[in-house]
């Protein structure tokens, strides 16, 4: 059986239209129309991400750009906060990369809180630091804009902001946050196919690029930004067109429903699923930090996972087990990019019916 729509969180369901565009003859990546795509593309996008920042776009997934950033923005050492395994790749990736870095993790189902951000940012050790906005997976939703008025007080610190999956469903106002570095990826809130990543790049950051200098080829920072601004918004290498000219249009739609609308249709469908999480099973974060994108449940009823999904299946749905140590101890459901209240409610009653929940 086909799948239909998937609730794994990333990837995430693709409306055909936008699928459809990913089949548009290339064009050639050093041409007139080519700087055209992308410069529409940054100007939607600083729409989105409320930002007159520069946009970068970079033919990898998230992890690209984020692997770039910390390498090329790191100077004396960052300091990385983790509330679950996405959070913890930025500090593999320093330490692959030689990049000094130190690691806070939270007990499970905790946030980042400021008070924590605090603590490390006033010993002065650190010019970056990172934290995840929303943690796909553990199902947390770190408070941003607290955090926010603590990084504000340290204006040598570079704050990169994991915004993979959140951004095109929840708010993220990049100025107003004060956010240097924000980065995501095509494949989940934005609701395209997996394998182009962006991030929006703060003046100070730009800064820190210069007087760094370069670091890597493909994935490093000062190169995307000096293409974007020397080349006419093209790329140091051959970017995915297809994914350009499917982001282009996907943008259109998500201006087109109304910033504020697809918002508040995130919140409909975390609520939704968050109410149903409690009365069957718990929720995994702690309340008042539960994502809006995806929701993470503590498995309460040892239900077997793998078994639902393969009913699931037979009915066009999927779901995502537990990530790594938490697999089988929760599970994990996305309602992000352009899934529904009502696709939600299809997926619920499945879910009830396989398992006889009543
Ligand atoms: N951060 C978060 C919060 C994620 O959910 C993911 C992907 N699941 C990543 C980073 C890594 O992104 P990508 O898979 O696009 O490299």
């Amino acid at each position: 059986m086909e799948i239909k729509k998937l609730f794994i969180p990333g990837p995430t369901y693709v409306h055909p239209d936008v699928l459809a565009k990913m089949a548009t003859p290339p064009i050639g990546h050093r041409t007139a129309e080519a700087s055209a795509l992308q410069r529409g593309i940054s100007e939607k996008l600083q729409q989105l991400m409320y930002t007159t920042n520069k946009i970068v776009l970079s033919t990898s997934s998230g992890t690209g750009l984020m692997e770039g950033a910390i390498r090329s923005l790191t100077q004396k050492k960052a300091i990385v906060f983790s509330v679950g395994a996405f959070g913890k790749r930025w500090w593999e990736l320093a330490r692959l990369n030689g990049i000094e870095a130190d690691l806070h993790e939270e007990e499970p189902g905790h946030p980042t809180m400021p008070e924590t951000v605090e603590h490390y940012l006033k010993t002065g050790q650190y010019d970056v630091v990172t934290v995840t906005h929303n943690e796909t997976s553990t199902g947390i939703q770190n408070p941003i804009e607290s955090i926010a008025e603590v990084v504000s007080k340290y204006p040598d610190v570079i704050w990169l902001v994991d915004t993979v999956s959140s951004l095109g469903g929840v708010k993220v106002e990049v100025d107003r946050l004060g956010i240097d570095v924000c980065i995501s990826s095509s494949q989940k809130a934005l609701a395209l196919p997996p394998g182009l990543a962006l991030a929006s790049i703060s003046p100070k950051a730009e800064e820190r690029l210069k007087a760094i200098g370069p670091r890597g080829y493909y994935l490093d920072l000062g190169t995307l930004v000096k293409y974007v601004d020397e080349k006419d918004y093209q790329y140091s290498c051959t970017p995915s067109i297809a994914h350009m000219f499917a982001l282009d249009f996907q943008l259109d739609r998500i201006l087109k429903e109304g910033l504020e609308n697809r918002f508040i249709r995130h919140v409909e469908m975390a609520e939704y699923m968050i109410n149903w999480a409690s009365h069957f099973y718990r929720v995994f974060p702690q309340p008042g930090f539960e994502s809006m994108t995806v929701t993470c449940i503590e498995n309460t009823r040892k239900t077997d996972i793998g078994a639902l999904n393969k009913s699931l299946r037979e009915r066009g749905m999927l779901i995502s087990n537990g990530y790594g140590s938490l697999k089988d101890k929760t599970f994990r459901i996305g309602h992000m990019g352009d899934l529904t209240l009502e696709d939600m409610e299809a997926l619920t009653e499945a879910m009830e019916e396989i398992l006889g929940l009543n």
